[in-house]
């Protein structure tokens, strides 16, 4: 690795917009109510250890995880906060964690017997219903069959919590989160009475921002912390990652020169174009290709022609006084401009969930706490 990070890509990431926007979220909701931030999938690519770090002020419940191997992660890095394993678990990876005091989704009555079988009460498990999302966790029409079950086992074990997932939280019709409320709730009645040590948690960001009412013991709040937005008519988040890139190269191109694969792009007249060290290779979609655009000193630059593996070309015509080694920002804050995460979605036709998470490897992260937004 070279020792300065800031020579070809970079994303910086700052912690202090992470933390003000759990304030944004937590600020709406009824006292008491516990956070699981979720910082799953490498904390949404943006780095998992250093948002758990940036996180622990906050004083989280628990932190979130989808993955055994995520729980393992924070427990070698000396993280000792409760820890909640969200997706269903591989029933091989039951012994490493319970080991490792991480607390799992139960989504069938199997994996509830395997973590008796490996868990001798030492297990915890938060029990995931589902009321629609039809991904995971026990039916919510049937709890007359699993119920039962669920009793026996917490006997045993330590029944931590019970939660469910939104499919729709981020529409404004509220109509879908009605419907499975209603249905957890009544799963809830059916397996009532509830010990006081069953955390009852149901919102993603969307839903906390959306329905406050609907908290309950916990939210697991992820994307809207990162920076994304968590739906229509919602509140706008801080930026946390600012994707950036070094010029590598310029040259003037006559009219009629072409760039890049296909030679999709050509000079209509005499442009100047510029080589930034960054492609699809780093995470830039390359849906961006004759689309998107960088940003240099806070003005607009086009891209041009299609996005390479490991670089990309913009378009800096009429813009003075730019050198080899200059800085574009692809995603965050420059001067005056801001391309937003939900802004990179738009025009690769996805979300924002996406991009933050398609950010590779090859590009250090660099947090950064910089007391401010
Ligand atoms: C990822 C995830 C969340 C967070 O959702 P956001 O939309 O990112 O706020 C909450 N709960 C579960 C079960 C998840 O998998």
């Amino acid at each position: 690795m070279s020792t300065e990070p800031r020579t070809r890509a970079w994303l910086e990431v700052s912690a202090s917009a992470l933390r003000a926007n759990l304030e944004t979220l937590r600020s709406g909701l009824p006292e008491g109510v516990g956070l699981i931030p979720m910082i799953k999938a490498d904390g949404y690519g943006l780095g998992m250890l250093r948002a758990a770090r940036a996180l622990e002020p906050v004083a989280p419940l628990a932190l979130g995880v989808a993955t055994v191997d995520e729980g393992l992660r924070l427990r070698e890095a000396g993280v000792e906060r409760r820890v909640v394993v969200m997706s269903p678990v591989p029933h091989g990876s039951i012994g490493d964690a319970v080991d490792a005091h991480l607390e799992l989704s139960i989504s069938d009555p199997d994996a509830l017997a395997e973590i008796r079988r490996v868990g001798r009460g030492r297990a915890a498990f938060h029990l995931e219903v589902d009321t629609g999302m039809g991904r995971a966790g026990l039916d919510w029409r049937r709890v007359g069959e699993w119920g039962p079950t669920v009793r026996a086992a917490a006997t045993e074990l330590r029944w931590s919590g019970v939660f469910t997932h939104f499919h729709s939280a981020d529409l404004a019709s509220g109509a879908a989160v009605d419907q499975q409320w209603q249905r957890f709730q009544d799963t809830l009645a059916a397996l009532s009475p509830l010990g006081d040590d069953v955390l009852v948690h149901a919102c993603n960001s969307a839903a906390a921002l959306r329905f406050p009412g609907l908290a309950a013991g916990a939210i697991r709040p992820g994307i809207f912390m990162y920076g994304g937005r968590a739906g229509d008519g919602l509140p706008d988040p801080a930026p946390v990652a600012t994707l950036r890139a070094r010029i590598l190269l310029i040259r003037d191109a006559p009219p009629g020169a072409t760039v890049g694969y296909g030679a999709t792009y050509r000079a209509a007249e005499w442009e100047r174009w510029a080589t930034v060290g960054l492609g699809y290779g780093d995470g830039l979609p390359r849906a961006l290709g004759n689309r998107g655009h960088g940003l240099i000193r806070g003005r607009r630059v086009p891209i041009i022609g299609r996005i390479s593996m490991d670089v990309t070309v913009v378009d800096i015509s009429g813009l003075e006084g730019v050198e080899r080694g200059d800085v574009v920002t692809f995603m965050g804050r420059d001067g005056s401009g801001e391309i937003s995460p939900d802004d990179v979605a738009r025009q690769a036709d996805t979300i924002s969930y996406e991009i933050l998470t398609g950010i590779t490897s090859r590009v250090p992260r660099i947090w950064i706490d910089d007391g401010g937004s």
